[in-house]
């Protein structure tokens, strides 16, 4: 799609260089595993990852306009990337994106115990964690302008990102809200659980855990009917809001 292939060797070489420069360049990502970002930072990785990988591609044939923003939304997804469905036959100038990388995701990073891998490339850090998913969001940006579409899960967007920044998949293995929770508050689907509910404390199981806690508890009035006809109501509760026994 792009004429640019690397190897390894200089893919890790080349994000060392992106890396120095943001810690120069930025106000707020001055270490790996920083504690604060804000879209600037986004607006600036975006003209390091054309500088240093792209051989100013952007900046030489892009007319249109890129929106990058932090968003608090996505949970499953560490990014997105969207575009107007008639790009082919919108004026070069007029073509917009918006490009979202979740909060969710680099916050929760460090929560979670375990090797994290963003497009079958490990990420040690947060600091990796956020290039890996640019990355993988930057090669939408290209696919839409080159083919005006574009699928993380079919052969060309894996050619491109294969050659440029060597993924080999397209989905990540970040901490979730549901996993960081687990770790955070030792909670866990199938958890006895109570709560304070105005005056009473309910009792129940937890039956899913996001951000926040879907909780099942026993009511002969509920709407809830499990398979031994026994019924429930429906609470959804923050993980804080539980009281601790023991
Ligand atoms: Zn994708």
């Amino acid at each position: 799609m792009l004429d640019i292939k690397y190897d390894s060797y200089d893919i890790e070489e080349k994000r060392e260089v992106v890396k120095r420069t943001l810690f120069q360049e930025s106000a707020n990502i001055k270490s790996e595993n920083f504690g604060k970002i804000s879209e600037k930072d986004l607006y600036l990785l975006f003209e390091l990852y054309d500088e240093v990988f792209l051989c100013g591609w952007f900046k030489q044939k892009f007319r249109g306009n890129i929106k990058f923003k932090l968003s608090r939304q996505l949970t499953r997804s560490a990014g997105n990337t969207r575009t107007r469905k008639d790009i082919s036959a919108i004026k070069p100038e007029e073509v917009e994106f918006e490009v979202k990388i979740s909060l969710n995701h680099l916050m929760n990073f460090n929560k979670a115990k375990r090797i994290k891998y963003v497009g079958g490339i490990e990420a040690a850090s947060v600091l990796d964690s956020l290039m890996l998913v640019f990355e993988h969001e930057l090669c939408h940006v290209i696919e839409f302008l080159v083919r005006h579409k574009s699928s993380c899960n079919k052969k060309p967007f894996m050619d491109l990102i294969n050659n440029i920044f060597g993924h080999t998949e397209h989905t990540h293995k970040l901490v979730g809200a549901g996993e960081a929770n687990v770790s955070e508050y030792g909670l866990k689907p199938g958890d006895s659980v109570k709560f304070r509910y105005g005056n009473s404390i309910m009792e129940g199981f937890i039956q899913k855990m996001n951000k926040k806690a879907t909780v099942m508890c026993p009511d002969k009035h509920g709407n809830y009917i499990d398979k031994s006809g026994r019924r429930y109501v429906k609470f959804c509760v923050h993980p804080e809001s539980f009281i601790k026994e023991g």
